[in-house]
């Protein structure tokens, strides 16, 4: 039987990196992707278009995955998003930079990327196996010597867990990673969503579903004190309220919600004070007196919109312009500035972008990404208790970890 210098278990961007890299550097490699094929999640990344990296520096790198960072440091060295960009060119996959530093094929396809890591484990000899899933590993004397699947056994002197988190367990990842790791004894940090939208209490936020609020800022509070901000685009659901400025400080709200609900203020119009907009709205009110007040409120918000925050604001929106009161235009007016919404609850963790938690950082060496508990097992991707913020630093963390891993064995 093959005695593999490293068995990859896991075919995600991780895996694949970390496969291809052992290869590159002469080892015999073995990857086992249960799936049908690999890079299922990757190709859902960014709506298909797949944002591999940001532009950010290294130190602000480190910043965005918190505790995490630190781990990381060594990671992001060895490969870096300068490195990740110049591998992918050298495979035919030109990227270019979008708004806040994210960087896309040029292309804008996630596939080229795939068919890049697909190259690499080609010239680096890897010997691939789908429909092939890891139930156990094999222990001799506290090493791990070889993985069991369901198609028989495999010896590697090296193994490495890529499999994932627990999100989108339609792509493969289902959190099988985190019990192959416990049984080499290691701790796993309760698995959590970490990129996530959530319910709210009220429901008129459903006759706005699929509509997106642009520019807002949103200001989340639990106990009258604050907990997060930030500002951006925001989208109401069926259910609640998602979106990219959401989906960026999901995960403080996240570690709230275990307390009580969190109330979510959103402000319309962060760029304009109180009294100018109060002014716009008397000007729109003399201006168009025997229309409806909601045609006037087109001129701040879309007319879905307008319809539904004329009922928050217990307006009429079929009443006439010229009818309105001192004390509604007030209200109305008041709320473009401030509309509540009480987050009672997150999404399944199986819809969120990033699984929080996973394997221990304290049990595995940064430098090597070698496990502390078990010599010759090794760990990268989001399997490790890793996740940053959207805008492609959980793809660099999963291609710098890779990286490192096949660099380390
Ligand atoms: C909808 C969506 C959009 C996203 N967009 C972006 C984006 O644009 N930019 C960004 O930076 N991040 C994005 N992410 C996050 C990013 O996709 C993940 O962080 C990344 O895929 C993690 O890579 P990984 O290799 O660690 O794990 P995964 O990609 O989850 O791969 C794990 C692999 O292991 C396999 N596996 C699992 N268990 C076993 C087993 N027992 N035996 C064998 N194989 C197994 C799985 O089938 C899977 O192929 C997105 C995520 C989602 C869900």
């Amino acid at each position: 039987m093959n005695n593999y210098d490293l068995i990859v278990i896991g075919g995600g961007p991780a895996g694949m990196m970390a496969a291809g890299r052992a290869g590159e550097r002469g080892k015999q490699v073995l990857l086992l992707e249960k799936m049908d094929s690999p890079g299922k999640k990757l190709l859902l990344c960014a709506r298909g278009r797949c944002n591999v990296t940001n532009t950010a520096p290294l130190h602000a790198f480190m910043q965005v995955y918190g505790r995490g960072g630190g781990f990381l440091r060594t990671a992001l060295e060895t490969f870096d998003n300068e490195r990740l960009r110049t591998f992918l060119l050298s495979y035919g996959v030109e990227t270019v930079v979008e708004n806040k530093g994210r960087v896309f094929p040029q292309n804008q396809r996630a596939d080229s990327v795939l068919h890049a890591l697909e190259a690499y484990l080609h010239d680096g000899h890897v010997t691939i196996h789908k429909n092939t899933r890891v139930s156990r590993l094999i222990l001799e004397a506290g090493r791990v010597i070889g993985v069991e699947t369901q198609k028989g056994i495999f010896l590697g002197k090296n193994t490495l867990i890529a499999t994932g988190g627990v999100s989108y367990p339609s792509t493969g990842s289902t959190g099988d990673g985190y019990t192959l790791a416990a049984s080499a004894g290691h701790t796993i940090q309760p698995p959590r969503p970490a990129i996530i939208a959530f319910e709210t209490e009220e429901t008129w936020v459903k006759a706005l579903q699929g509509t997106p609020i642009k520019n807002a800022t949103i200001i989340a509070y639990q106990r009258n004190k604050k907990i997060a901000e930030h500002f951006g685009e925001a989208l109401f659901t069926h259910y609640g309220i998602s979106g990219p400025a959401i989906l960026d400080i999901s995960k403080t709200i996240v570690g709230c919600l275990s307390n009580g609900p969190v109330q979510l203020h959103i402000d319309f119009k962060p760029n304009q004070a109180l009294e100018k907009l109060d002014e716009t709205l008397l000007h729109q009110i003399r201006k168009f007196g025997s229309k409806t007040i909601k045609s006037c409120l087109t001129l701040f918000l879309p007319e879905k919109v307008a319809h539904v925050f004329l009922g928050i604001c217990n307006v009429d929106p079929q009443k006439k312009a010229s009818q309105i009161t001192l004390q509604e235009r007030k209200k109305i007016v008041k709320h473009f500035k401030d509309v509540h919404l009480t987050l009672v609850r997150h999404r399944p963790i199986e819809e969120s972008i990033i699984t929080a938690g996973g394997v221990c950082l304290d049990e595995v060496d940064a430098k090597t990404l070698e496990s502390k508990r078990s010599k010759g097992l090794y760990f990268a991707g989001e399997t490790l208790d890793i996740d940053g913020p959207t805008g492609g630093f959980n793809l660099q963390a999963a291609f710098s970890t890779g990286y490192l891993a096949g660099s380390s064995i």
